[in-house]
């Protein structure tokens, strides 16, 4: 079987720097970042800055180091983060919110990736000495484990209105904000500038090697430089991912569309199987998350069929699968690999 070269639908963090962007790399101008002279990423942060509607930026190797510096810096031990559930914040990040902050997260919301501003008001604890003070309200958009899941503008700014409106501050983990901002034809800012502080990532759907960015007030970035230096974060010569990161924001942010094609390409053969539950109207961006159907067999065995079909996806829980369309497979391959899965899930239903 074509296992050499896999149609890979693991994530979109698997795709490689094209040629043109090694090139715009391998031409960076760079400096020692902790002397504030690396001019690539000076470049990149102001331009970030800007197009989330935001004062200021500061780059980071990681975006789970972004989100925990984030956290760090709005919270304080004891506090409670008010979420919606399965967010990555409680579990992709290895347990890094309450080891690294000493916060608890209190998952709210119906689930499905969001929680409206009375699932907000209602987790709300009385103040009193026995209670956790909740002192921020995360949302996470596209929410990955929902299956890229769009929160819209004004939901959005609802969202952070309320958490405003009671003292408590905002947090977009927008890792893929990038996503929701094509999904939805709107400027990345319209979904940013409600939000006291903002991630974002250039490593997932734009394709770079690494490098994700906070952006908020100039306060709360010199404080964040602290955090990150605290967590190993600080690093020198880093422009020639910043030069990725200007040549993904000039490239691959409108292409983002593609992806959101193929993924409903995606959804739509699978959702015809037997063997597989999904509705792909729900598909709204890169992210195909479907059920394995009752009788049909559990995600880690399609899975390992998959892989031997040459199509590699991931088991999200015992019988969800995610799959995530991305800049380095075409809409042929995700066809193909739509075929594949599906035959993958059948046979394996036959035993
Ligand atoms: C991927 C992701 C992150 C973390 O990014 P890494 O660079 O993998 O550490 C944070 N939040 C969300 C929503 C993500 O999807």
């Amino acid at each position: 079987m074509p296992t050499e070269h896999p149609i890979d639908l693991r994530s979109d963090t698997v795709t490689r720097p094209t040629p043109a962007m090694r090139e715009a790399m391998a031409r960076a101008e760079v400096g020692d970042d902790q002397f504030g002279e690396d001019p690539s990423i000076n470049r990149l942060q102001d331009r970030v800055a800007a197009l989330l509607g935001h004062e200021a930026a500061l780059w980071f190797p990681s975006g789970t180091m972004a989100d925990q510096v984030a956290i760090r810096t709005l919270t304080r031990p004891g506090d409670e983060v008010l979420a919606a559930r399965e967010a990555h914040i409680l579990w992709h990040e290895a347990g890094g919110t309450s080891a690294t902050s000493g916060v608890q997260i209190n998952e709210i919301g119906p689930g499905g990736g969001r929680f409206s501003v009375d699932d907000l008001l209602g987790a709300l604890k009385p103040v009193a000495a026995m209670y956790p003070p909740a002192t921020l309200v995360s949302v996470e958009n596209t929410h990955n484990r929902a299956g890229g899941v769009v929160i819209g503008v004004e939901e959005g700014a609802a969202l952070a209105g309320a958490a405003r409106a009671h003292g408590m501050a905002s947090f977009l983990d927008g890792a893929r904000l990038w996503n929701a901002a094509i999904a939805l034809g709107v400027a990345p800012a319209d979904l940013a500038r409600p939000f006291e502080v903002v991630a974002v990532s250039f490593s997932k759907g734009l394709g770079a090697p690494g490098g994700s960015v906070l952006a908020g007030s100039t306060e709360f970035i010199a404080a964040a430089v602290r955090y990150r230096r605290m967590a190993g974060g600080a690093m020198r010569q880093v422009g020639f991912f910043a030069a990725a990161a200007e040549y993904a924001l000039d490239h691959h942010l409108e292409r983002l569309a593609k992806d959101h094609a193929n993924a409903r390409l995606l959804a739509d053969r699978l959702a015809a199987s037997p063997a597989i539950e999904l509705d792909p109207s729900a598909v709204q961006t890169n992210i195909v998350i479907f059920r394995m159907a009752d009788g049909a067999p559990d995600a880690p065995t399609v899975v390992a069929a998959a892989r031997a079909a040459g199509v590699l996806i991931v088991a999200f829980s015992a019988r969800t699968i995610r799959a995530v369309t991305h800049l380095d497979v075409t809409r042929d391959e995700v066809a193909d690999a739509a075929e594949r899965i599906v035959a993958a899930a059948e046979s394996a239903a036959r035993g």
